[in-house]
């Protein structure tokens, strides 16, 4: 594997393989092109978007290169409510089960919080054989600590005996693209700073020379002592430049009125758009982040909190990105 350092190089040829025999004539719900004219380049079908509240909507994203119906999950919150909804609406045409089995490919968890597991953990009766993928600290926990015969059984390779061996635990390097198993995309790894101790990660999706960022939950920079999410805009700067970068999964839970020692490693509306800032300063300046997809997951329902952030959001958007709010089972082309 590559290093970080080296990651632009390495993949720019990567020829795609599209599957079509299964059906996925869904009617297109949000659609959001970065650019005027552009094909999209990848879509994503949300299992679940929300960062509580609802154990049948937390935060779970399908994602494949447009037209392809391989997936991989990105976080795994809740995973059948969401196929379940995405079968009513016509997305999928087969069974839950068929579509839990055939249809994702490979599972990235951002870090082993409930709301970003319990989904792949309560299903894994009933799924089939596939990789997991996440930095070390996401697998060790979720090898120790949820897979381990006393939470549920081990239907991992690693930790407690008997391994049942239907998942494979793929550690990540930082920085380092893997190429996954019978799809046409390739995934690297960045760390991101979550309440310290706590880490999550932060996915790189690639998919020919298109890219896709998704954010697992996040603290900003200035609250956590961190320099991580800057690293990450560093690195995603120049793809945002050239317009590879086809969206930012990221998450807002709170609205601005959140006591700065309740946000727990979160991020509200105006830290956000602060961290948007310094995303425009390595992209070649605010210019380049207009009309940039930013898909704002993990928002905390209570009270009217929901409204409140979609408002304050669109206060503070002076970046003009074109801000998504994703739902459930409805498709988002990028
Ligand atoms: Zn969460
Ligand atoms: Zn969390």
């Amino acid at each position: 594997m590559k290093k970080s350092t080296q990651w632009f190089r390495h993949f720019i040829a990567q020829s795609c393989r599209f599957s079509f025999l299964f059906l996925l004539s869904f009617p297109v719900l949000s659609v959001a092109l970065y650019a005027q004219n552009s094909k999209p380049v990848f879509t994503v079908i949300p299992l679940g978007v929300k960062g509580g509240g609802d154990e049948s909507n937390l935060s779970s994203y399908l994602v494949a290169p447009a037209g392809d119906s391989n997936f991989i999950c990105l976080d795994a919150g809740t995973v059948r409510a969401g196929i379940q909804y995405a079968i009513k609406k016509g997305i999928f045409k087969a069974t839950p089960d068929y579509v839990l089995q055939n249809s994702i490919r490979a599972y990235f968890i951002s870090h082993p919080h409930l709301d970003h597991l319990a989904g792949l953990v309560i299903n894994s009766p009933d799924d089939n054989s596939k990789p997991i993928y996440g930095l070390s600290f996401c697998l060790s926990t979720l090898a120790d600590k949820y897979f381990s015969w006393k939470s549920w059984a081990n239907f991992t390779d690693r930790g407690e005996s008997p391994q049942l061996k239907k998942y494979t635990l793929q550690e990540m390097t930082i920085g380092d693209f893997y190429k996954i198993d019978k799809t046409s995309m390739q995934v690297a790894a960045f760390p991101l700073s979550h309440s310290t101790p706590q880490e999550s990660t932060a996915f790189l999706v690639k998919h020919d020379d298109g890219y896709l960022l998704y954010l697992g939950d996040t603290g900003a920079d200035s609250i956590e002592k961190s320099t991580r999410l800057s690293d990450l805009w560093k690195t995603v700067g120049p793809l945002v430049a050239s317009k590879q970068l086809k969206a930012v999964f990221i998450e807002v839970s709170f609205s601005n009125d959140q006591k700065t020692e309740q946000l727990f490693g979160h991020l509200t509306p105006d830290l956000l758009m602060k961290e948007l800032t310094r995303l425009a300063d390595f992209s070649g300046g605010n210019a380049f982040l207009k009309h940039l997809p930013v898909v704002i997951t993990h928002q905390k329902p209570g009270g009217d909190r929901e409204r409140k952030i979609k408002a304050e959001l669109h206060r503070a958007n002076t970046s003009g990105v074109r801000l998504i709010f994703p739902e459930q089972a409805s498709p988002i082309q990028l």
